[in-house]
This record gives C-alpha cells, structure tokens and sequence, in this order.
C-alpha cells in the first residue's frame, strides 16, 4: 500500500482514513477455547471489535485475558473455535503476508544475515524489487548493518530489523505482540517514533499489544481494555491527544486523565485475575 499511497494523514481529515484504504478489521462474536475435549481453556469469549483502515489501536489487558490469542486469529495463525474475524470483508482463513506479526522476541532466522531476512519474505511471495530492502534498512537505521547476522546486533537493533521484515511485505495490517517491551526505556522510546513515522507515512493498520498503559496512550488512537479470561472488550477509550505526540505528552493533565482511566478498568481486571488464578490453585 505504501508505494502506491504516499498521502499522509495529514493531508486527510482528522480520524478520515484514505479513500480507498485497506485494513479495516472486523472482529465478530470470537470465541477460542483451547483444548475443548480436554481441561477447556476459554481464552476469548463472544467479543467483537471493529478497527477501521489506517486506525491505531493498542490492546490493554490482565496478563492471560487473551491478547495474544485474539492477535493470532487475526493472523490467522489460529482459528476461531466460534465466530470470525473479518479482513476487508474477506475472512480469515490463514496467515497473509498482507497481515505482518511482531512479536517480543524477534522471529528472525539466526542463520541469515538481516538483509536476507528482509529479502526472505518478499521472496517467498511476488519476489523482491532491487534495492528495496536496502532503503527499508536505512530507514530503520540499518545501513551498514545489511551483512550481520542477528546474534551480533543489540536488542533495539534486532528489533529495528524485525520491523523492516515485517514491512518488506509492505502489509496493511500491522499485528504486534508487546514488540517492545524488552527494550530499556530511551531505545523504546526511539522504536515508538520509528513507528508512528512509518505508521504515518504508510496509512497501515496497527494492532499493539502492550501491559504498559502510557505505551497505549502515547501510540494509539484507540485504547481496547480486555477483561480478565475469558477475554472481551470491557473499555474503548478514545486518545484525544493532538499529533505529532512528543514524550512530554506525558505530563498534559489530558494524559493523565486518560491513563487514569486506562488503569482504574485495569485494576479491577487484574484483581479479577488474580482471584480467578487463587480459585484455581
Ligand atoms: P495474553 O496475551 O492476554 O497474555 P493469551 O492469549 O496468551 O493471553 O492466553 C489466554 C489464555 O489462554 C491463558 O490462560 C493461556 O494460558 C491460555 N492459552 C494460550 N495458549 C494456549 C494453548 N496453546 N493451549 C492452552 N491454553 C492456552
């Protein structure tokens, strides 16, 4: 979509996705038990949410509320055991490179060298445009990085390099699992600009898992908190905050309102978790 789109959101209406834009996500009556013949795990139960094309929305939720797995039907990495998720009115069945996954721990191949772990997926579809993982590597403050291989880069740059193979695929869809959560707070806060700027820049879809509620705040347009297992949706807050947000953000009385409000549905999910867990032991 990128190539072919180079309108920025600022040059749309407020909140208006592109006309003609991809990566509207339809979430509907989703329901995933795992193991049902066995010790039932009802992680996700009845939810529905609808994420427009070009919205940025961050998942919020107890540990175990079911997070990953709502990513993962999204994904198409697991499949719903009732109800469907809908991607531009099509729905999933399997995973689609149109739909690229982040995760904390980066899923690039060790044996590899981070160009060819850019290149790797393009390949294994339409092939790849010269020089385009080249300029993707620059752009994540890769260049002169190109020949590594993963084992030799720190864990902010492993994780630059797992965000240019994501976007090598150039998908509308960008699901991301707490893709930063292991990073120390200042290389974090250099991969959130990253991808806001390519956020922008592209008019992708992003899905952001995370348990750190100013993370949410500061990224998203939508915060989504989860209840405790089984998972629903038990609070959609609107982040009313103008962009482009810079990290003093943080300490506008508006911020705090919202985080306020993100973290008081939180506690009491989490307490409910944590109840659920003593009930079980
Ligand atoms: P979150 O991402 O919010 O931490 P998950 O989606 O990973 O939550 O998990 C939701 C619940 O489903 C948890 O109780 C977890 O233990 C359980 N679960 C996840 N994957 C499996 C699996 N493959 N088999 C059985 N239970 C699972």
């Amino acid at each position: 979509m990128s190539n072919q789109s180079q309108t920025t959101r600022e040059q749309t209406a407020e909140g208006e996705p592109t006309p003609g834009a991809t990566g509207a996500i339809d979430i509907e009556d989703l329901t995933k038990v795992y193991d049902p013949e066995g010790e039932r795990v009802v992680a996700v139960d009845d939810m529905d949410l609808h994420i427009g094309a070009e919205e940025f929305v961050a998942l919020l939720g107890p540990s175990g509320c079911g997070k990953s797995t709502v990513m993962n039907c999204i994904a198409g990495y697991l499949e719903p055991t009732e109800g469907e998720v809908i991607v531009d009115g099509n729905r999933v069945s399997g995973p689609d490179p149109k739909r690229g996954v982040v995760f904390q721990d980066n899923r690039l191949f060790p044996w590899k060298t981070v160009q060819e772990n850019v290149e790797f997926g393009p390949q294994m579809n339409d092939g790849v445009e010269a020089g385009r993982a080249r300029n993707i590597l620059d752009e994540m403050g890769l260049d002169g990085f190109e020949d590594a291989y993963p084992s030799g880069l720190s864990g902010g740059m492993q994780q630059r390099a797992e965000l240019a193979r994501l976007l090598a695929n150039d998908p509308d869809i960008m699901l991301m699992d707490e893709p930063f959560s292991a990073l120390d707070a200042l290389t974090k806060e250099i991969m959130q600009k990253k991808l806001i700027e390519v956020w922008e820049r592209d008019n992708r879809t992003v899905l952001f898992i995370t348990h750190d509620v100013e993370e949410a705040i500061l990224l998203a347009d939508r915060v989504v908190v989860m209840t405790a297992r089984p998972g629903q949706v038990k609070d959609v807050i609107d982040v009313d905050l103008d962009r482009p947000r810079d990290p003093e953000v943080v300490t506008t009385d508006r911020f705090t309102e919202l985080r306020e409000r993100a973290l008081s549905v939180i506690r009491e999910e989490a307490q409910r978790a944590l109840e659920q867990e003593e009930g079980q032991a």
